[in-house]
């Protein structure tokens, strides 16, 4: 990437940001009193370059997906191969090889009774169809009532009406919404830690769940391990293995949302791997097209499918524009590859040697974070690093240190995470995690006096009152 280009006050860069703030609506944003957004002008494997020549290491992996850096020569090449063919086709009544050799290769990669591949355009559309596979699987063994699904707490599945609804009810961000959403059941969220043991008063509250509503849960559906976007926690292999005994006792489908947890980001190909269980039903996105394209799957059992299709009206109901788009199948079969072969810093060792070696550098650079005050739990798992504070951080100043910091880093609500692209460097990962402990204890010896109240604010500087803000 060049260094030269548009200076901090660049007629250029002001043109642009005047014209985002005055049309372009940011995710989970208001459109007044907006908060800063950074323009990018180029990526190069862990690195953003700012318009402004500013470079930032990814700690974001742009939301999970950009699993072998930006501008990756091979997934570049895939997609001009691809271009060169077609861009697009339709997917009903004609098919393509990106597509035959996608779906062949989630067959292959996934746990083996995972059979049958739906494509889609995007993690909550791939949520969306895993459901309506639940509920006309229920209908095809006449089970007319089971039209609910079963979830626990700090789960997050996605923005459209039926994965909203499966969203923790309170953190999910979408109680707004509670009037017309369907309604639910919640466990409490997993208790059990990762690499803990479950009990039977672990297991107590979803057990008792699905022996009550038998008649009416179509499926439950969790994120394996992992839960992401509603709270960053890890839980317990043998919670997962007990949730998949109690659907085979009652009848009731298990649905496994592996689009944050999939392609390796746990240290496992797939989470479910963890605990030895396979779901009915399987949902993949985020990382599938290494981050390149919007692109989703939902894997079905035979079972599953074959249920469906014996029974009327014989077909799924179910079919995007855009399904099994050349271009982002050709790109994510390149992916895939790439993945299995030996990633790059992990010495020839393979994708699991990588991730090993992400997991110990986060695990050893985000260790002194656990002395500052504020703090309320590290946790590692795989490629995924979580500081928990005790109050809600400031986003917009917080984000502008790490900006300074020469890192990107989102923090939300009360929780400051890394999970970088799996091509990060040693230093690079260094400079992540020293910049995370750096801002924080910045934040906590800056704190001000808080502008309501007059009085130095005990919010440790990190949380969301107007001291930190101002
Ligand atoms: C991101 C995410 C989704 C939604 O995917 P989109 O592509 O944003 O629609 C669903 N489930 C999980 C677990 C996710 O992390």
């Amino acid at each position: 990437m060049s260094r030269s280009g548009a200076s901090p006050q660049s007629p250029e860069i002001e043109r642009l940001l005047a014209l985002d703030k005055a049309h372009a609506w940011h995710p989970y944003t208001a459109t007044i009193d907006r908060d800063p957004v950074y323009p990018v002008r180029a990526a190069q494997g862990c690195v953003l370059e700012l318009m402004d020549g500013r470079r930032l290491i990814d700690g974001m992996a742009s939301w999970w997906c950009v699993i072998h850096g930006y501008n990756h020569p091979v997934l570049n090449q895939a997609a001009r191969e691809q271009l060169e063919q077609m861009a697009h086709v339709m997917f009903g009544g004609l098919t393509h090889a990106p597509a035959i050799e996608l779906v062949e290769r989630l067959v292959r990669i996934t746990p083996e009774p995972l059979q049958q591949v739906f494509l889609c355009d995007s993690g909550s559309v791939a949520v969306e169809v895993a459901m309506k596979m639940a509920l006309q699987y229920q209908q095809a063994i006449g089970e007319r009532k089971r039209v609910r699904f079963l979830t626990v707490r700090s789960g997050y599945h996605g923005d459209t009406f039926h994965a909203m609804s499966v969203c923790d009810p309170v953190t999910g961000m979408h109680q707004l919404f509670n009037q017309v959403l369907p309604q639910q059941f919640f466990a409490p969220a997993p208790a059990p830690g990762f690499g803990e043991p479950c009990t039977e008063a672990d297991i107590a509250d979803i057990q008792r769940l699905i022996e009550t509503h038998r008649d009416e849960i179509a499926a439950v559906i969790l994120e394996p391990i992992v839960q992401g976007a509603g709270g960053m926690r890890f839980y317990s292999a043998e919670y997962l293995q007990r949730v998949r005994a109690l659907c085979d006792e009652f009848g009731v489908l298990l649905i496994a949302d592996e689009i944050a947890t999939g392609f390796g980001r746990t240290g496992r190909l797939f989470a479910c791997e963890h605990a030895g269980i396979s779901p009915d039903i399987m949902t993949l996105g985020k990382a599938l097209t290494g981050g390149y394209l919007t692109s989703a799957a939902t894997l079905a059992t035979e079972q599953v499918a074959e249920t469906i299709s014996r029974a009327k009206p014989g077909v799924f109901m179910h079919g995007p524009t855009f399904m099994g788009n050349p271009l982002a199948c050709a790109i994510a079969n390149a992916s895939i590859d790439l993945l299995l072969e030996a990633s790059p810093g992990s010495s020839g060792q393979g994708w699991q040697a990588n991730i090993a070696r992400i997991e110990r550098a986060l695990a050893a650079g985000l260790a002194p974070c656990r002395d500052l005050p504020g703090v309320a739990e590290v946790r590692v798992l795989g490629a995924i690093g979580v500081v928990e504070m005790t109050q809600p951080v400031a986003m917009r100043g917080i984000q502008r240190r790490f900006v300074e910091r020469g890192v990107w880093v989102r923090p939300f609500g009360r929780l400051v995470y890394l999970m970088p692209p799996f091509v990060i460097s040693d230093a690079e990962l260094q400079g992540l995690t020293t910049a995370v402990g750096d801002v924080l204890s910045s934040a906590i010896a800056s704190r001000r006096v808080n502008s309501a109240s007059k009085r130095v604010c005990s919010c440790s500087g990190v949380c969301a009152c107007p001291c930190w803000n101002s």
